[in-house]
């Protein structure tokens, strides 16, 4: 037999077979994709819309568990943001309790070790913030005049002395600096950015100068870090100044700079033991009526008073400032986001 006979037959033979092959083939398609269009029209005829979730958008979705999220809605009202920092924070605040807590819950309700982790992510709604933070004068004061506010044609001076420890003898502007630095630190353990007007005592950035920091680094917030004094050395406590309506016309600014002192006041004075002195309202703050953004002028406790000067100079009184504040900015963003 030659190879010119043999070749043709084969090819036919194959086509043939081809054929009935691809017949078959194509009913079993047909039949399958019936099978499967029956099985999906059954199982989205379940009221479940996972696309309509559009308050859903802006974070992460937590798993494909619909029940359990709408039940970690709940718990959390809304108020934490989801993200991917998956970092420990290095301070045990309030929320970090709540969210264990709920924690336990979800694994108690036997859902799936996945949530668990998902639901430490949301933890840190401090992850996407810019912080910017002022460690309020600097070690030679500058007495040169500046511009109140950008619409006033009053001066004031461009960056005062500040107070000094009754007993210690500290500097308030070092004080501020060494809250201001462990500020910084547990901040960035959080996942926030952090930006400081100043990381040493020798500078010279007059008021004004340093809430353009806070504008120009388009900072969420600006938190100016201060200690008081008085001729009183009774007089104890924290305080903290936000900017009045007298040059600031931006009207959710004054809002948010009052959200946020209600917020750090509540758990400063709750952490530290320290005695509540309010919030107040000041027209006559350079560093206020230049910021384009929310600020405050947090008043650690008086450096005039014998007990409060030398707990200001405690490495652990500085860690709950330091707690009080962050705990207070995560509360304040939460609120925010609502
Ligand atoms: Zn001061």
């Amino acid at each position: 037999m030659s190879m010119k006979n043999t070749m043709p037959n084969l090819l036919n033979s194959l086509k043939t077979s081809h054929k009935l092959f691809f017949v078959g083939l194509i009913f079993i398609v047909i039949a399958l994709g019936s099978l499967l269009f029956l099985v999906s029209q059954k199982s989205t005829s379940e009221p479940l819309k996972v696309s309509d979730n559009s308050h859903i958008e802006t974070k992460e979705v937590i798993s494909k568990k619909e029940t359990s999220e709408v039940c970690l809605e709940q718990v959390f009202e809304s108020h934490v943001t989801f993200n991917d920092n998956n970092e420990e924070t290095g301070v045990p605040s309030e929320d970090t309790q709540k969210i264990n807590h709920v924690n336990e819950e979800i694994s108690e309700s036997d859902l799936d070790g996945e949530i668990e982790g998902d639901v430490k992510d949301k933890a840190h709604i401090l992850a996407d913030k810019i912080i910017c933070i002022d460690p309020g004068h600097q070690e030679v004061a500058n007495f040169e005049q500046e511009l109140i506010a950008p619409s006033s044609d009053q001066y004031k001076i461009k960056c005062s002395g500040g107070t000094q420890g009754i007993i210690t003898g500290v500097p308030e502007y070092e004080l501020n600096l060494q809250v201001a630095l462990l500020l910084r630190s547990e901040l960035e353990n959080n996942g926030a950015t952090v930006v400081l007007t100043r990381e040493e005592a020798a500078v010279n950035i007059s008021n004004i100068e340093r809430a353009e920091i806070a504008n120009n680094n388009e900072s969420h917030i600006f938190v100016r870090l201060h200690a008081d004094g008085s001729s009183n050395a009774a007089v104890n406590g924290i305080s903290i100044l936000v900017p009045s309506n007298k040059f600031i016309h931006d009207e959710q600014l004054l809002i948010d700079s009052n959200r946020a002192a209600n917020c750090i006041l509540e758990r400063l004075t709750d952490v530290t033991g320290a005695k509540n002195n309010g919030i107040i309202e000041r027209g006559d703050i350079s560093g206020f009526n230049w910021s384009n953004v929310p600020v405050v002028l947090v008043e650690m406790g008086f450096m005039t008073n014998n007990d409060e000067d030398q707990l200001l100079n405690t490495p652990e009184y500085q860690e709950k400032i330091a707690v009080g504040i962050i705990s207070g900015l995560e509360d304040y963003f939460k609120n925010v986001e609502e």
